[in-house]
C-alpha cells in the first residue's frame, strides 16, 4: 500500500487549492491535478477581483491565484499541472489516471472541477472579458455604475442579474432569442416592474464590438434577420453554465443539472471517501470565497473520513 496516497485533488480553482491548503497543513501530502490549460481555475481568466476578503485594495484574478498556489505548496502540497482523463472512484482504494496514461492512487478523493460559463462562441469575447464583458454580475456589476448594460438570456439566472445590475446602471436591456422567457414567473414580473430594464425580443448578438474596451452590440433579429445596434459599455452573458462531471457519470450521482450531489452541508458525495466542492457542485453561489469555504469543508471531511481508517 505504500504507493496509495491519503488523498489526492482533481481541479485547481479556490476550491482545489484551499482543500490543497488544509490537507497539506493536516500532513496529508496531497497529490493536486491542477489541469493542463487552466491550472489556477475560472479566476485566471480575469482582471480586478475586489470581493474577496482581505484585499482591502482588491487584487488581480491570477495573482490572488499564484498566492493560493504558493500557501497550498509551502505545506507540501504536490502539484502537478495535468489533466485527470479517467477515474475509479467505486473501491476502497480509488485509482486516477492522468494524460500520460499513469495511475495514481489514493484512499481519498475530492473533486474541485469547477463549471464552465456557456459563450456566444463569437470571435471577441473572450478578448473583451475582463473588458467590458462579464458573466458574473454580483462579481463585476460594482464596475458598471452608470452605464448602459446589456443581459444575454432569458432565464431565472438572466433575471436575477439584470434586476441585480439595475441598482447601478443607468439602463440594461435584456436582449432574449424567443418572444417568452423561460424565467420563472416571479422572476420575469420583477423584471417588466423595473423601471431601468427594457427587453429585445427575438434577437441574438451578431458582434461584439470595441478595441481595448467594449463599445457596443450589432443585434441580429432571429425572425427578420434584420441587424440593429445596441450602444452598450457592458455585456453580461447569462445563458448557463456547464458543470465539468464527465469523467464522473456512472460513479458520482449528479443532479438535474449535472452538478455533483453532495450530502450537505457536507462535502460527501454518494461514494465514500469522495467529497466535492466549489463550483462543481454549486449552481447558487458560484463564487470565489464560497468555492474556497467548500474547499475547506471537503479537506476536513477527508480528514476525518482518514482518520476513521485508520
Ligand atoms: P474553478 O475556478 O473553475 O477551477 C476548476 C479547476 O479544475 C480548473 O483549474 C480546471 O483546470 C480544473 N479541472 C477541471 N477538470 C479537470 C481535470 N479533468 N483534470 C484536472 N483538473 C481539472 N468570483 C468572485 O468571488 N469574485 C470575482 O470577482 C469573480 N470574477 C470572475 C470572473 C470571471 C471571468 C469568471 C469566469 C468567474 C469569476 N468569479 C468570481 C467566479 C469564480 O471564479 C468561481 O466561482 C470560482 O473560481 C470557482 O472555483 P472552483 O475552485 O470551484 O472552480
Amino acid at each position: 500500500m505504500s504507493d496509495v496516497r491519503n488523498v489526492i485533488i482533481i481541479g485547481s480553482g479556490p476550491a482545489g487549492y484551499t482543500a490543497a491548503l488544509y490537507t497539506a497543513r493536516a500532513s496529508l501530502k496531497p497529490l493536486v491535478f491542477e489541469g493542463a490549460v487552466t491550472a489556477g481555475g475560472a479566476l485566471m481568466n480575469t482582471t480586478e477581483v475586489e470581493n474577496f476578503p482581505g484585499f482591502q485594495d482588491g487584487i488581480m484574478g491570477p495573482e490572488l491565484m499564484d498566492n493560493m498556489r504558493a500557501q497550498a505548496e509551502r505545506f507540501g502540497a504536490e502539484l502537478l499541472p495535468d489533466d485527470v482523463v479517467s477515474v475509479d472512484l467505486t473501491g476502497e482504494i480509488k485509482t486516477v489516471t492522468d494524460t500520460a496514461g499513469t495511475v495514481h492512487k489514493a484512499k481519498a478523493v475530492i473533486v474541485t472541477t469547477g463549471s464552465q460559463h456557456r459563450k456566444l462562441g463569437l470571435p471577441n469575447e473572450d478578448a473583451l472579458s475582463g473588458r467590458g464583458v462579464s458573466w458574473c454580475a454580483t462579481c463585476d456589476g460594482f464596475f458598471f455604475k452608470d452605464q448602459d448594460i446589456a443581459v444575454i438570456g432569458g432565464g431565472d439566472t438572466a433575471m436575477e442579474e439584470a434586476t441585480f445590475l439595475s441598482r447601478f446602471a443607468k439602463s440594461v436591456t435584456i436582449v432574449h432569442r424567443r418572444d417568452t422567457l423561460r424565467a420563472s414567473k416571479a422572476m420575469q414580473e420583477r423584471a417588466f416592474a423595473d423601471p431601468k430594464i427594457s427587453f429585445v425580443w427575438d434577437s441574438e448578438v451578431a458582434e461584439v464590438q470595441g478595441d481595448q474596451k467594449l463599445s457596443g452590440l450589432k443585434l441580429r433579429n432571429v425572425k427578420t434577420g434584420e441587424l440593429s445596434d445596441l450602444a452598450v459599455t457592458g455585456l453580461f452573458i447569462a445563458i448557463g453554465h456547464d458543470p465539468r462531471t464527465e469523467l464522473f457519470k456512472g460513479q458520482l450521482e449528479l443532479d438535474e443539472e449535472g452538478y455533483l450531489k453532495v450530502d450537505a452541508p457536507s462535502t460527501r458525495t454518494n461514494l465514500t471517501g469522495v467529497f466535492a466542492a466549489g463550483d462543481v457542485v454549486d449552481h447558487t453561489y458560484r463564487q470565489a470565497i464560497t468555492a474556497a469555504g467548500t474547499g475547506c469543508s471537503a479537506a476536513l471531511d477527508s480528514e476525518r473520513y482518514l482518520a476513521a481508517l485508520a
